[in-house]
């Protein structure tokens, strides 16, 4: 072929399919530090120049409210779509509306993995009642950290949990009230923006040095983190039975510890019971996260990560090894 052949050789062109929302990439995906559903709209919002209310009745809304009129959601507020419960850190949990918004929003942007920014993948394994703060949180010194070294501004995942009081890496509590304007706020308001108050628009990070004793909170929110960051790798399996087994088979070790050393009985005693109740209850019941499967975790001195990624033959050798039994599965 001629160089004049090759260059006007009518060849189409492979145009790859484009989103109709800018394919923004989340934060921190499968880390603990993962953004949260929330704070992807608000900077997707931002991307687009238009205010979070704007992107959810203008884009978002037609898309779930199927048989409204899209030219009259767009002069609705979010709260129309969202009621006022769904504007609650809970909406970056495990709602029926989350997975609705989750939907729509991997369509318009065509990204896959933002089910991630919610916790979708622990429905019916986790017990999400009293697991959601009732309004934003968040820890100012990370806000302006990022701030001023340039970084993303955003609000993680783990922000949204009643349990995670404070912030490990600063030892700040976090906080839930407008510093300026002593206003709680909507996760998602009329105009949310990464790291303002939807009130007053002014700033909310601050740099001081935290005092607080952060080691009482560790063992919680890390555990509330390796939840967040180990659920990519789930890979949608149908863990829900697989999880009551990997229970029962810590009450034996902790019943075959005991056999060997009596001394054990004070500190295993009361969690026993608990898994006993826990797992007998389970039919198709979640489990709580903070009050049994990380208190658990703790006892029989496993990580969350490997409560949830090892295979059950893994799991059994790790916990015998821990309590030095010598059993087989
Ligand atoms: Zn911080
Ligand atoms: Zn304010």
């Amino acid at each position: 072929m001629s160089i004049y052949e090759e260059l006007w050789s009518p060849k189409l062109l492979e145009i790859p399919q484009r989103s109709r929302l800018f394919s923004l990439k989340p934060v921190g995906i499968g880390t603990l530090n993962t953004e949260s559903l929330s704070s992807y709209l608000n900077r997707l919002a931002q991307e687009h120049c238009l205010t979070s209310q704007k992107l959810i009745m203008g884009e978002i809304a037609p898309l779930i409210l199927i048989n409204e009129d899209k030219s009259e959601l767009l002069t609705k507020s979010v709260n129309h779509l969202l009621g006022n419960s769904d504007a609650k850190p809970a909406i970056n949990g495990m709602r029926q509306m989350t997975r609705q918004l989750v939907t729509v929003l991997e369509q318009l942007t065509m990204r896959q993995e933002l089910h991630f920014l919610t916790l979708l993948s622990w429905k019916g394994l986790i017990y999400d009642r009293g697991l959601f703060r009732n309004n934003r949180a968040w820890c100012p010194c990370c806000l302006e950290e990022w701030k001023q070294e340039k970084k993303t501004i955003y609000e993680p995942l783990l922000w949204s949990f009643k349990d995670v009081e404070v912030c490990l890496s600063h030892k700040q509590r976090l906080v839930d009230e407008c510093p300026h304007c002593g206003s709680s706020l909507p996760v998602i308001a009329k105009s949310s923006s990464s790291g303002f108050c939807s009130h007053c628009y002014q700033w909310l990070g601050i740099e001081t040095e935290g005092k607080e004793d952060i080691e009482k909170y560790r063992v919680n929110i890390q555990g509330i983190g390796e939840l967040i960051a180990l659920t990519p790798q789930l890979e949608y399996k149908p863990i829900s039975i697989e999880l009551t087994r990997k229970l029962q088979l810590i009450l034996l070790v902790f019943e075959q510890a005991i056999g060997k050393n009596l001394k054990l009985l004070g500190e295993l005693g009361k969690m026993m019971e608990q898994l006993k109740i826990a797992t007998k209850q389970h039919q198709n019941k979640p489990y709580h996260l903070v009050k049994l499967i990380i208190p658990v975790c703790k006892k029989a001195k496993i990580s969350v990560s490997q409560l949830f990624l090892a295979n059950f033959k893994e799991f059994g050798e790790i916990l015998f090894e821990n309590f030095g039994l010598k059993l087989r599965l």
